[in-house]
């Protein structure tokens, strides 16, 4: 999205951490670290009746890191990110109108960075909760108690603890929930109730003291504050030491991988170094259908490339929004779901042709 205003809800299934400096050296000193613990951990679990399914150890043997393999990053990095993106949004920030401020989430750039009509489309839309956004929510509220829940969690307990929760607060989807007819309820429950259960089965039970972080808020103001960059990290683990990288950033997906997903948690990498100054050490997405992570450690390269990623969406966002440029139509996968897909023959021809290969 783009404009401050509309709404930056995750539709899929798809916020801190204190970094007070060490007062032991951070390469020996283990526990100044909880990533740290998940390494040995690891090791000593993958013993027969540890409890862990190959699933769970495989998720444990990524995200674990002992101080040593853990990278120290520049402390002038942040500020010449920060120079860097400022220097280069600032000719769109000149044309956004007074009254309003470009916010930019990574929906808002997988998007335009995708097809510029279907972003158009989308923009042009008032936000509307639907099953598939209200479970997403759901899911995320009951993964958020799970966390914390005291004792063995149960995903149906989790989903009607968020269910109501939910209801009861002042989130915009509260009417929606508390509107459903039994049926719908039912259905939303059943699909919630499986997320939560796959993320059970899939990840290691989370220990406070990896300072799990669910829906973990990151937010960037640039240009005088007329530019955002903001969102929210379905999961992170652990901190940084100093200079020296510790946090996970994870996000949690259903369905398969796509290049997006990388580039989501790029841009979240790229926020958490504005924001704190130490980079997170790993970002990971993981696929709960398959029981698959996907993950990539965080060098200045990556970062490099999220400030590029966004120089280029701010700029195409501002073009389109505010110079009427001619959206460029790039068929792909959002033409299943795009409002378009009724006149728009390059997006249906790709819809054939994905149908007769999935055919095959
Ligand atoms: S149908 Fe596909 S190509 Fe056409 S506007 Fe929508 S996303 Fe773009």
């Amino acid at each position: 999205m783009a404009l401050r205003g509309a709404s930056d809800l995750d539709a899929g299934f798809d916020d801190h951490e204190d970094d007070a400096a060490p007062t032991t050296d951070p390469v020996t000193d283990r526990s100044a670290d909880p990533t740290a613990e998940l390494a040995p951990r690891a090791a000593a679990e993958l013993s027969p009746g540890g409890g862990l399914n190959p699933a769970q150890r495989d998720v444990l043997t990524v995200l674990g890191a002992r101080p040593h393999e853990r990278p120290e990053f520049d402390p002038r990095l942040r500020h010449e990110l920060r120079a860097d993106l400022e220097e280069r949004l600032a000719p769109s920030a000149a044309l956004v109108p007074d009254d309003k401020v470009l916010w930019l989430s990574k929906h808002a750039l997988s998007s335009v960075h995708g097809c510029e009509s279907h972003y158009l489309a989308r923009e042009a839309e008032d936000f509307a909760w639907s099953p598939t956004t209200a479970r997403g929510t759901v899911a995320h509220k009951a993964l958020e108690l799970c966390v914390h829940w005291r004792g063995e969690p149960v995903p149906g307990d989790l989903v009607d603890e968020a269910f109501a929760r939910l209801i009861a607060s002042t989130n915009s989807v509260s009417p929606y929930l508390g509107g459903m007819t039994e049926g719908e309820r039912a259905d939303l429950r059943s699909g919630a109730v499986e997320r939560v259960a796959m993320f059970l089965e899939c990840f290691p039970p989370l220990e406070s003291r990896w300072r799990p972080v669910t829906e973990s808020r990151l937010r960037a103001d640039l240009c005088q504050d007329k530019v955002v960059l903001g969102g929210k990290v379905d999961l992170t683990v652990g901190r940084p030491d100093g200079l020296r990288a510790g946090k996970v950033l994870l996000d949690l997906k259903t369905g398969g991988f796509a290049p997006a997903h990388r580039d989501d948690l790029r841009f979240y990498a790229l926020i958490e170094t504005l924001r704190i100054g130490t980079p997170p050490r790993l970002l990971a997405t993981y696929y709960l259908d398959g029981g698959r992570l996907q993950h990539e450690t965080v060098t200045e390269d990556v970062l490099q490339t999220a400030v590029e990623r966004v120089v280029q969406g701010a700029r195409a966002v501002v073009e389109l929004r505010h110079e009427e440029r001619t959206p460029v139509l790039r068929p792909g996968p959002p033409c299943r779901w795009c409002p378009l897909q009724s006149t728009c023959v390059d997006g249906q021809r790709w819809l054939e042709e994905r149908a007769e290969l999935e055919g095959w």
